[in-house]
């Protein structure tokens, strides 16, 4: 729902810009956290990006080969809170069960995982009516999933604060290492922490490497203080950080970065 400039909240305890995949799951983490009031900036609609136009697959055993063993574990500890937010959000979200038909190179590698099982080509005829595949090495990962990224965003959007559309992060005014605020094409807010999740950070913003990463899938564990530390970052195409460790005043505000939890 667009927010008039007026109706703005200008001093939100968690300031989440763009309301991508992940901007949304950073917004609803602040919530389910008790971090305060959440106020999401996007400049475009929801799921403006590739969010909203994503196949909207999710399957973390078909990244094996790109992103390594230890991602396929991450990202089925992602698929496991989709499967948590799906119960509780019942048919909106509508998240259907899948199990993938792998054919080809990534094959070798995948059946190292556990619960996938290799299929003869009298398998796949049997699964698979009709399909004229006599490769070997045919493979079949179970438990992976499939939502509608429209869907996601909106349920997403419900649990996540104020949403504000229409609303542009132009930058952030900075003195002496200090935010003092965090411009907008309405005016400046004076949030407690700020999560930039625009796909990459705008540019000249942070000096640290942005990792590129493609995917829905992306999970950071529980920390022990929710602030000053990376929110949200694990999915390289947001890149999250905090302000403050406290809602404070903005010109105490420090621009405190963790390149260490960025992604790795
Ligand atoms: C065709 C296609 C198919 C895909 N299929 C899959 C798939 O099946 N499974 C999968 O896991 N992944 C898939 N992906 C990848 C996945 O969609 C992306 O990795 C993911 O959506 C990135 O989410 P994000 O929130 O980081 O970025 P984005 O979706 O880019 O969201 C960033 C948001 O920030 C907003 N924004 C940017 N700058 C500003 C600003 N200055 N002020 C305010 N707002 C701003 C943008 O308008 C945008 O809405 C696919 C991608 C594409 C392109």
């Amino acid at each position: 729902m667009a927010r008039r400039a007026a109706a703005l909240d200008r001093r939100p305890d968690v300031l989440v810009v763009g309301g991508g995949v992940q901007g949304l799951a950073a917004a609803m983490a602040c919530r389910e956290r008790g971090l305060g009031r959440v106020l999401l900036v996007e400049r475009d609609h929801l799921a403006a990006g590739p969010s909203g136009s994503a196949a909207g697959a999710l399957c973390p055993d078909s990244h094996l080969d790109v992103e390594g063993a230890a991602f396929v574990e991450f990202a089925r500890a992602s698929l496991a809170r989709y499967e948590a937010l799906a119960v509780e959000a019942g048919p909106e979200l509508r998240l259907r069960w899948l199990d993938w038909l792998v054919v080809g190179p990534a094959g070798p590698r995948l059946a190292e995982l556990s619960g996938i099982q290799r299929l003869g080509a009298d398998d796949v005829r049997r699964l698979v009516p009709g399909l004229a595949i006599e490769t070997p090495g045919l493979l079949l990962p179970r438990g992976q999933a499939h939502l509608n990224p429209q869907r996601l965003a909106a349920v997403l959007a419900a649990r996540g604060g104020t949403v504000a559309t229409g609303v542009e992060y132009l930058g952030m005014r900075v003195a002496g290492g200090r935010a003092e605020a965090v411009q907008t094409s309405h005016g400046d807010l004076q949030p407690g922490a700020v999560i930039l999740a625009t796909g990459l950070a705008p540019p000249g913003l942070l000096p640290v490497e942005q990792l590129r990463f493609k995917g829905h899938l992306a999970a950071t564990p529980p920390r022990a203080s929710p602030l000053p530390v990376v929110l949200t970052a694990a999915g390289g195409t947001a890149l999250a950080f905090a302000l403050s460790a406290e809602r404070a005043p903005t010109q105490r505000l420090r621009v405190v970065v963790q390149p260490g939890d960025v992604g790795q």
